[in-house]
């Protein structure tokens, strides 16, 4: 598919939190030379310019909740308007629900699932910091960012939230997943193994 090139190559990856879809997203993108969307990303930076809506945004954030999907929607959309797009681009954790597919209205090309069981996702979530400067996230126990800045625990990684997220990604991904089944357009992927062995298989299952 993406070396025929038609004319771009839309990628969305879905999965549970702690599947490593943002490293893989990524690593995606260095390849193919395509931007890596993030709808984490582009909230956190909606916070860091403390817009009306980034403080709305931060104090739903800190209270743990889901940022409504019009908020969300409306970020991704003026994203995938940018020129760098053109070619295509990785999208990453968003739709996360039917709703969300519906507002955005993007036909992707390849919607790959890396599968997590539950029991996995936590574990690899409980020792997961995050940098409080750039939102650089580690696995391991580093004590400082790469950047200078402090790791902390994400309020969303503690284990009460975690069980929470995970259920609400069972809920409400798993219709979006079987969408893009019926579609045709989805490719499974076990998230469970080490980060380039999964990478291997994503690009086997976009190619
Ligand atoms: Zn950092």
């Amino acid at each position: 598919m993406i070396d025929s090139m038609k004319d771009a190559i839309r990628i969305l990856l879905l999965g549970p939190p702690g599947s490593g879809k943002g490293t893989q997203a990524a690593m995606l993108s260095e390849k193919f030379g395509i931007p890596h969307i993030s709808a984490g990303d582009l909230l956190r930076e909606e916070v860091a310019k403390k817009s009306a809506t980034g403080r709305n945004v931060e104090a739903m954030m800190n209270a743990g909740k889901l940022i409504p999907s019009e908020i969300v929607t409306e970020m991704v959309r003026q994203r995938l308007s940018k020129n760098d797009c053109s070619r295509g681009f990785i999208l990453d954790g968003f739709p996360r629900n039917t709703e969300q597919r519906e507002m955005l209205g993007v036909k992707f090309d390849v919607a790959v699932s890396l599968e997590l069981e539950d029991t996995l996702a936590i574990a690899r979530l409980s020792g997961r910091r995050q940098c409080l400067d750039c939102g650089k996230i580690y696995s391991g126990d580093a004590a400082e960012c790469e950047c200078g800045g402090k790791l902390y625990q994400r309020k969303d990684d503690k284990p009460a939230a975690m069980r929470e997220r995970l259920k609400i990604f069972h809920r409400d991904t798993r219709p979006l997943i079987d969408f893009y089944r019926k579609e045709g357009t989805l490719k499974t992927v076990d998230a469970s193994k080490g980060v380039d062995i999964v990478f291997a298989a994503i690009c086997r299952s976009i190619q």
